[in-house]
């Protein structure tokens, strides 16, 4: 590649490796800019901004993480954190509170367009700010939103000029929340006009903010999307991401189970009920994504000969990690959740196992129907 071409929008230096990374773009337009001396020297990710209005994700060394984390605790600013509320603890931002310092968090739960009907939304935004507090964030809002059906986003920027004071904004959170679907939804209420959106560095980074200029001066910085390893996301094949991203209201299933019986969600996960007598578990999970009934005792025989085949995904030849086990045993109605994945919901005073590849939590949760 010629030396030092960097993207005039966010000043990366372009690179056609890693579309990932910053300053990528195809070595096809590479090849056009230097034919053409009058040619527009954007990175991919900003020429979509500039034409498209649309944002991109990058992913974020560790180094990168921390300065970005540090710029928002020296700054005077409203936090805007988006979690997925399929998957909480996949969303989360470690150590998000130690940065933030006093500056006041509105906590959005995005995707709210797939949650059955039967699910009350208050509930869940409950949930979400008890499990934020459990992080340790204390967020002055929490909202549910549906970036990709536009909906709640004149209330979420409501509730950010209600609590920035004067201040700026900044967006932050986790890959695959949906923010970037988010920050386009705000670009289109709150310009329109593609000259609007400047693009510049983080302090000691070499990550691009975008910043969404606001009535008074300040504005609404976009910060790159964080990779979070702890997502199912990662160890699924592409082609199977709709299986835990869903994109239709989901519909829930009801499986009688006898004690001694395992229920296996495709090859992606597993539930077994171990004692209790005779009840109905509701499952929560994408409408396509395969259930199979079989016995306790022959589980793991069947896990094993049948990952990747019967029960697919994960699709043959793929990395998948191997499934961990947690046990419970709630006292009062809950949902045992698999991150990112779904949940079912269990009885009182029964004893179950959840299983999911490792590194991808199984909690359990005050069940939300
Ligand atoms: P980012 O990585 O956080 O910027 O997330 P994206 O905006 O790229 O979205 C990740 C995936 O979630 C994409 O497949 C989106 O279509 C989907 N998505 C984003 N917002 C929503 C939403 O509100 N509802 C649903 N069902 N899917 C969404």
């Amino acid at each position: 590649m010629t030396e030092e071409l960097r993207c005039i929008g966010c000043g990366a230096l372009l690179q056609t490796e890693d579309p990932q990374k910053a300053g990528y773009l195809p070595a096809s337009s590479l090849a056009k800019i230097q034919a053409d001396p009058d040619a527009e020297v954007y990175c991919q990710r900003c020429f979509r901004l500039r034409h498209y209005n649309e944002v991109q994700d990058v992913e974020l060394t560790d180094d990168d993480f921390l300065n970005l984390l540090n710029a928002l605790g020296q700054s005077d600013a409203l936090i805007v954190n988006v979690v997925d509320i399929f998957d909480f603890n996949g969303s989360v931002i470690p150590g998000l509170h130690r940065f933030v310092g006093d500056n006041p968090v509105i906590l959005v739960g995005n995707k709210a367009d797939v949650l059955p009907k039967s699910v009350n939304p208050r509930k869940l935004t409950n949930w979400l700010t008890q499990a934020a507090h459990a992080q340790g964030l204390r967020p002055v809002a929490t909202m549910l939103t549906s970036a990709k059906k536009g909906k709640m986003i004149d209330e979420l920027l409501d509730t950010i000029e209600k609590y920035r004071e004067g201040r700026d904004v900044y967006v932050v959170g986790v890959t695959n929340t949906g923010k970037s679907t988010l920050i386009n939804q705000i670009i289109k209420r709150l310009t329109g006009v593609q000259e609007l959106i400047t693009t510049s560095r983080f302090p000691g980074t070499t990550l691009d903010r975008i910043e969404i200029p606001l009535s008074d001066g300040k504005a609404l910085i976009d910060t790159p999307g964080i990779i979070h390893r702890g997502q199912m996301a990662h160890y699924i094949d592409t082609k199977d991401l709709n299986l835990v991203a869903p994109t239709k209201p989901i519909r829930p299933a009801v499986y009688q189970l006898n004690p001694g019986q395992t229920i296996f969600l495709a090859g992606l996960a597993r539930f077994d009920f171990l004692r209790g007598k005779r009840s109905g578990f509701t499952i929560y999970v994408d409408n396509q994504l395969l259930l199979h009934r079989t016995k306790l005792e022959n589980a793991d025989a069947f896990y094993e000969k049948h990952k990747a085949g019967l029960l697919q995904p994960p699709r043959p030849n793929a990395d998948f990690p191997e499934l961990v086990r947690f046990e419970f045993t709630p006292k009062q109605k809950s949902d045992l959740v698999f991150a990112g994945l779904g949940w079912i919901v269990v009885p009182a005073g029964v004893t179950v196992a959840g299983w999911a590849p490792k590194g991808v939590d199984v909690l359990i949760r005050k069940a939300l129907v």
